[in-house]
């Protein structure tokens, strides 16, 4: 479960203090697959980054499966990261001088021996249906199929949450199709929680909860949204 209560975040550029997100707290229930929707600027990936303890926070509670990320410290984060978070990004994020293979092994080294790595990631690159690529350099694969290398990445640890920034942002309409297709099979087969972030009305629509970002809150809908 992720649990978010009284969260603010602010950045400073150039001594210019930015509140992205005030006082927003929400929950996320085990096992739901949910989409984080509002308009640019609004901080769905700032949110995203705090659930992941990628940035401080300036106030306010972040729990991922009862462990309070807003008081870890650096190593426990990682470690938090590795066992419970995988993410995907819109502009898939791969290490360019690495085959998909490798770059799917990245996430397990120095925790398992190397056969067991291989073996892992070859698993996971199967599951996204990149069997016959695994040699292949990013720069050598498509949009789509780069996309599915940066999933497999992110399941290979059998992660409980999975998050995703617009991971059909940089895709035409017919692949990023699959790519949500790929992560809804996931969501059905695996015991995660899957939070996407989407400016597509109809794919945020497939899940079982949509969170409306607005000025640094969740939008409460109206009675004439419903
Ligand atoms: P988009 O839909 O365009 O991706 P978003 O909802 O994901 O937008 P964020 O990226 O969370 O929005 O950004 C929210 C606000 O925080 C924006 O005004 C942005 O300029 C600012 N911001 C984001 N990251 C940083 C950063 N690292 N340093 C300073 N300001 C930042
Ligand atoms: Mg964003």
């Amino acid at each position: 479960m992720i649990q978010i209560n009284g969260l603010a975040k602010s950045y400073t550029n150039d001594s210019e203090k930015i509140e992205v997100l005030k006082d927003l707290s929400l929950t996320i229930e085990d096992h739901s697959y949910v989409s984080i929707v509002g308009p640019s600027g609004s901080g769905k990936s700032t949110l995203l980054h705090t659930i992941g303890g990628l940035e401080p926070i300036d106030r306010g509670e972040i729990w991922v499966n009862d462990q309070a990320v807003h008081k870890l410290k650096d190593k426990q984060l990682a470690k938090l990261r590795l066992k419970e978070i995988g993410y995907v990004f819109q502009q898939f994020q791969l290490l360019p001088t690495a085959t998909a293979l490798e770059n799917v092994m990245m996430p397990l080294l120095n925790v398992f021996s190397s056969k067991e790595i291989k073996e892992k990631a070859k698993v996971a690159l199967e599951r996204v249906g990149l069997e016959h690529r695994i040699n292949h350099l990013p720069s050598r694969l498509s949009g789509g199929e780069q996309q599915r290398v940066a999933i497999a990445r992110a399941i290979v640890t059998n992660p409980s949450i999975i998050l995703a920034d617009e991971p059909t942002g940089n895709l035409d309409s017919e692949t990023g199709e699959k790519i949500i297709g790929l992560l809804e099979e996931i969501h059905a087969n695996d015991d995660v929680i899957v939070v996407l972030i989407t400016h597509d009305q109809a794919i945020a629509e497939r899940t079982d909860q949509q969170i409306s970002l607005l000025d640094g809150k969740v939008k409460v809908a109206t009675l004439s949204e419903l």
